[in-house]
């Protein structure tokens, strides 16, 4: 691949997914910009050992996914340090999980905000740089749990969802000005997220691969979307080991 002076941006780079995202993107010859919340020791080492591993150009930036200006700031930010953006991997998200009966309005309204109503404000304002680039790579982080659902997760499940119908729109209204969009719907991926979960003994009897998904399996299935991806649009990939809810 030459993947010289390609920019990507990766939300909520800092931990888990996102960092293996933007670890696999930069020892690909990405350049990779990349959000945090809150890990700013976290994101600083990454950016540190990275630049000095790989030789690319990396920056973390403290951005809210969840603010709309701050994700139009984002783009215009990134697209001025580091002159385009050609590939945006929305993965930035958070969990509030409770029964639907029991689920308070503010964390239905942090769900929504971080997971579903950032990736509108993210990838509205990057899509513009894109359009007039007549290129570039769409990845929404979507959730097997918004194909299926999931009891305790509605706010989640709804954003998940609600992920998948604005990538297959985003394809089709953008399609013709050489930008992909797709989704990938991870299973049970060995994280922060889901360090607590419970049961993860019977979580394992329904993935046919017998055990959890790591960052890297979602990093790579980025890294084909952004390499190889070329004729690949307004799809949602599993990457679940096979999980059946
Ligand atoms: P994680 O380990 O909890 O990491 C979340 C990342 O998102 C961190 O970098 C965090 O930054 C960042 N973040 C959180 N809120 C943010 C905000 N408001 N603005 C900007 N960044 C924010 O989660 P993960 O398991 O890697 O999940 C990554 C994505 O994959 C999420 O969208 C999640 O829903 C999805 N996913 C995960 C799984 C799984 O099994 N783990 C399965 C399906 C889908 P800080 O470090 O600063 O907090």
């Amino acid at each position: 691949m030459n993947a010289q002076k390609q920019v990507a941006i990766v939300t909520g780079g800092s931990r888990g997914i996102g960092k293996a995202c933007v670890e696999t993107l930069a020892r690909s010859g990405f350049d990779v910009a990349f959000t945090y919340h809150s890990s700013s020791a976290k994101a600083d080492e990454l950016v540190a050992s990275l630049t000095a591993e790989t030789g690319q150009t990396l920056k973390a930036y403290q951005s809210d996914a969840g603010d709309a200006k701050a994700c139009q700031a984002l783009i215009d930010t990134v697209a001025a340090d580091f002159g385009s953006v050609d590939v945006l991997v929305n993965n930035a998200g958070i969990t509030r999980d409770t029964l639907m009966i029991r689920m308070k309005d503010e964390d239905w309204d942090a769900v929504i905000q971080t997971n579903l109503t950032g990736v509108f404000h993210t990838t509205r304002a990057a899509g513009k740089v894109m359009m007039k680039q007549r290129k570039g790579v769409i990845i929404n982080i979507s959730s097997v749990v918004g194909v299926y659902g999931n009891a305790g997760q509605v706010n989640y499940a709804a954003a998940k969802a609600g992920l998948i119908g604005l990538t297959k729109t985003v394809a089709k209204e953008l399609g013709a000005r050489g930008v992909t969009c797709n989704a990938i719907a991870p299973g049970f991926i060995e994280t922060d997220m889901t360090g607590d979960l419970p049961h993860k003994d019977q979580l394992l009897n329904a993935i046919p691969l017998k055990r959890f998904g790591s960052p890297e399996d979602i990093a790579n299935t980025v890294l084909f979307l952004a390499t190889k991806g070329q004729y690949i649009t307004g799809q949602v990939i599993g990457v679940d080991g096979g999980l059946v809810f």
